[in-house]
């Protein structure tokens, strides 16, 4: 394998963890943020994202030489000598104005390399971008020595740096077919399925893969809510469902709505692609429409569990919140669900205490709720207890003493992942999602 000289633009959850692999596979990195104090500290090998196994990478590629960390992306090329071979831009998309991608970022970085780009490189997006960026980007470089390269990434957060390095499937598009093979060449070692296809493809995959898990997802929220009108069960129901080989066991847990980062922005674009080209996508606008009426569904349940009535009133009650993360193994806020039920519950009247494994009780930013560092904390003098993410460790609380700590014994758990025997047994009345009794 070659060695390449390559440049990461951005350094979060993919930038990140794109760059510490990159180097852990041989190649020298550098890689840029506008973030100075987060530059300061990735330069002093302080991680600040919950990756396990990133912080290690990130220590072993400075101690070799082959990784650092520089302020803006001009300075990451400048740092390699005869300048970058390859330059991922890894900044973010966020939902822009009525739903489309925000490409401010990517056009940015752009235009502040343009020039520095050597003859023969090749600048790749691995920000998940609309149908289209690519040939944008070739545009707003104008460079025929240079190549533009779609490479979409698919790393869960909490599990980044292994499924950086034990990917599916690497998707790598472009115009240039040698570009395309220079690009995928960079994970050869990795033995993973390539598929080398045109950029509009390439780009078209990564939204079509997220709409197709929130679809799932919805699906079987959807399932869930028939379960309880059925008298059936979800967690009979998926098993059942996910044997079949088509189906599979994956996103296949009921929940309170899906979330993060990722889905809520790339279901909204896709939608707003589908719009340009004159496509009335209705399964991904029922499957949005499906996860917003889940999130006050969720507050229906705490609200029939607590007060016994469909129309009961929330105010003046005390509500304990396991969860506050988009999902377990994770400390990333962005667009949770739990926050958005915590949102509406306290827009219901209640007040909220929440306890959260990866969120210490000073993080900033957090209004509907008061976060404690301590879930028997969480728990004290509650109306309800209501599991929001599901963390593993919640499980193994000791309900025997939270029973004694809680001012009413009630558990609304929206993940199912509480044994509800061992829970009535400690004195709860138990709620789950499409369960059944
Ligand atoms: P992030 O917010 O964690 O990190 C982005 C980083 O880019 C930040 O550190 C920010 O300071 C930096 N940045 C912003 N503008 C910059 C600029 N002009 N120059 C240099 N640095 C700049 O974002 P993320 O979660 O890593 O996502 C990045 C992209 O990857 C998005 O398009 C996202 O949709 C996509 N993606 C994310 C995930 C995920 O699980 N987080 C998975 C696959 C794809």
């Amino acid at each position: 394998m070659f060695a390449r000289r390559i440049a990461v633009i951005g350094t979060g959850y993919v930038g990140l963890t794109t760059g510490a692999c990159l180097a852990s596979l041989g190649h020298r990195v550098v890689c840029a943020d506008v973030d100075e104090a987060k530059v300061a500290r990735l330069c002093r090998g302080e991680v600040d994202i919950l990756e396990p196994g990133l912080p290690e990478l990130v220590s072993a590629g400075l101690a070799s030489g082959r990784l650092s960390f520089v302020l803006g992306a001009r300075s990451a090329i400048a740092e390699l000598d005869d300048g970058a071979e390859v330059v991922f831009l890894c900044v973010p998309t966020p939902m822009g104005v009525g739903g489309m991608a925000d490409l401010g970022a990517v056009e940015s970085v752009v235009d502040e390399v343009r020039d520095l780009l050597r003859p023969n490189s090749v600048v790749v997006n691995k920000s998940t971008v609309p149908v289209g960026t690519a040939e944008r980007t070739a545009e707003l470089i104008d460079r025929p020595d240079v190549a533009v390269v779609s490479n979409p990434e698919f790393l869960r957060e909490g599990a980044a740096v292994h499924d950086f390095l034990n990917p599916d499937r690497i998707v790598v598009g472009s115009v240039s077919q040698d570009a395309a093979e220079r690009v995928a060449s960079l994970y050869a070692r990795l033995g993973a399925p390539t598929v080398l296809t045109d950029a509009a493809s390439a780009e078209l995959v990564k939204y079509a893969a997220n709409c197709f898990l929130a679809m799932k997802l919805s699906y079987i929220n959807a399932v869930s809510e028939l379960c309880e009108r059925l008298g059936a069960d979800i967690s009979d129901v998926t098993e059942g469902m996910g044997y079949d080989r088509r189906i599979g066991q994956s996103s296949m847990s009921p929940g309170p709505g899906w979330g993060g980062s990722c889905l809520p922005k790339d279901t909204q674009a896709m939608l707003q692609v589908a719009d340009a080209a004159d496509f009335e996508f209705r399964l991904l606008r029922a499957t949005i429409d499906t996860n917003t009426r889940q999130r006050q569904r969720m507050v229906d349940k705490v609200r029939l569990a607590v007060t016994g009535q469909r129309t009961g009133s929330l105010s003046h009650t005390r509500i304990g919140v396991l969860g506050l993360t988009f999902k377990a193994g994770t400390d990333d806020l962005r667009d949770s669900p739990a926050l958005a039920v915590c949102a509406l519950l306290r827009q219901a009247g209640a007040e909220l205490v929440g306890y959260d494994p990866a969120i210490p009780s000073d993080r900033p930013g957090l209004d509907s709720v008061v976060v404690v560092d301590d879930p028997y904390l969480a728990a004290k003098d509650v109306d309800a207890l209501v599991v929001l993410t599901e963390w593993p460790q919640f499980r193994t609380l000791d309900w025997s003493t939270l029973a004694g700590v809680v001012r009413r014994p009630i558990v609304v758990d929206l993940r199912n992942l509480l044994d509800p025997d061992i829970l009535r047994r400690a004195g709860f009345a138990w709620t789950g999602l499409g369960r059944r009794g």
